[in-house]
């Protein structure tokens, strides 16, 4: 069978190494002058390749049905399965603490691991098309014809796979059209949405820009004070226009879903303890140790850089003991520590995210083989699809997995 395989990320790699194999004769058609330009910056350039540990707590870090959908592919084509082939092609990895995979640490580990796939890509045979967008897919169910590019050309397939990845880091090459093509097949398609991104905030405050706040959750809640809606625990830093890090970017999805319905804030706790509970402690410490200066107890538990602002921002002076301390400052003390109120979230920009939420709804392909329903020659893999795993190696484990069945072209 002649293959056409659009998109030379994660997905598209595995998928043109395992048909070519298969002795298809595969067409790999990549946007960017090289492959793998997404994976090249994955994970700050070292690449979180996978997460270890067995296939069922891989599949735990998805939502259920993206987990349902998962399991058949991720059990074909393991986490294990990934470590194990690139080690025969010469990358070496180490699994930190947090159960995160890494190529062995050394400079442009990223692309250590795009070589490891090019060379299975090349030596299998794949005919490569470097610059070859495409703009169109040509055929209606149940069968593609082909597929039209941008420079005006036209090639003719008897099978083709979707691996053009998601919408974000669109300087990467994935502007996210496959969706406009899916609707015109008359494939559900669920709009693209922004994941694992930065938060803006209405106020963000600037000059606490690149302050860490560490080992507390982050808060999302219907308005100021208001029911809770999601939580993450984890760290966040301060940006210029908002709050970024490891909790930021976890709930950003669900921050911009109730900014889109109308109330959205954020708080983060530094302390586990309840206000109730953080306020009697404070209470105790004003008898037993009168002196002490309201900003040497914050810095206890928040960065220096916070506590000043924080003491003066409620009214107090700089110097304020806990001797004296007035109710309403006490009051913010407490939810200094307790729930630091970030405020309103602002719009999370969908090009900022590791990866994009939206895509082929999952219903319409099936899982066994990744060919969506309703055609005998359409198959789809990767971030097209409407995946969205949290930081730790788990998107880039879908890519592969999924890659790998659709490669079967079963
Ligand atoms: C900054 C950043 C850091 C990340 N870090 C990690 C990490 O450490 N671990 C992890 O698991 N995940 C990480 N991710 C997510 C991960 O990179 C993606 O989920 C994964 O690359 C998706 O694989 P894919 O093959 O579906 O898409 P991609 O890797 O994006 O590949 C799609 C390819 O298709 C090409 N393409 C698109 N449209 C067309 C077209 N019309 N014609 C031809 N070619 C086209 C694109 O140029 C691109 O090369 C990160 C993402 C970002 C943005």
């Amino acid at each position: 069978m002649r293959v056409l395989i659009i998109g030379g990320g994660a997905a598209g790699m595995v998928a043109a190494w395992r048909a070519a194999s298969a002795g298809h004769r595969v067409i790999l058609l990549e946007a960017n002058g090289k492959l793998g330009v997404k994976l090249r910056i994955s994970g700050g350039g070292k690449c979180n390749i996978t997460h270890d540990g067995p296939v069922k707590e891989v599949l735990g870090a998805f939502t259920k049905d993206q987990a349902r959908f998962l399991r058949p592919s991720v059990h074909r084509f393991t986490n294990a399965d990934v470590i194990a082939l690139l080690r025969r092609e010469g990358v070496e990895t180490y699994t930190r603490d947090n159960g995160r995979v890494f190529p062995a640490d050394r400079p442009g580990s990223a692309a250590a691991v795009v070589a490891a796939f090019q060379s299975l890509v090349e030596r299998a045979g794949v005919d490569v098309r470097f610059r070859a967008r495409v703009i169109e897919v040509e055929g209606r169910a149940p069968t593609l014809r082909g597929v039209h590019l941008e420079d005006g050309g036209r090639l003719e397939g008897d099978a083709v796979i979707l691996a053009c990845g998601g919408a974000s880091y669109p300087e990467t090459g994935t502007r996210g059209e496959a969706l406009g093509w899916l609707k015109g097949l008359g494939v559900a398609v669920r709009p693209w949405f922004p994941a694992l991104a930065p938060i803006p905030l209405k106020r963000p405050r600037p000059e606490w820009e690149g302050v860490a706040l560490r080992e507390g959750r982050l808060w999302l809640r219907a308005g100021a004070g208001g029911k809770r809606l999601a939580d993450f625990a984890g760290d966040l830093v301060f940006t210029r226009e908002g709050i970024s890090g490891p909790a930021a970017l976890e709930l950003s999805q669900a921050a911009e879903t109730a900014r889109r319905s109308g109330a959205a804030w954020l708080g983060y706790a530094s302390v586990p303890g309840t206000p109730e509970a953080v306020d009697l402690a404070l209470q105790f410490e004003m008898k037993d140790n009168p002196q002490l200066k309201a900003v040497t107890w914050l810095k206890r538990v928040l960065p220096e850089r916070l506590c000043e602002p924080l003491v003066v921002g409620s009214g107090m002076p700089a110097e304020q003991r806990l001797k004296d301390l007035p109710k309403a400052g006490r009051r913010a003390m407490v939810a200094a520590v307790t729930e630091l109120p970030l405020g309103e979230p602002g719009s999370v920009n969908l090009a900022r995210g590791e990866v994009a939420a939206g895509g082929l709804k999952l219903e319409g392909v099936d899982p066994q083989t990744m060919r969506v329903k309703g055609f005998d020659n359409l198959w789809a893999c990767g971030e097209v699809l409407d995946l969205d795993g949290p930081v730790g190696g788990y998107n880039l484990q879908a890519a592969f997995s999924t890659g790998y069945v659709a490669g079967e072209l079963g």
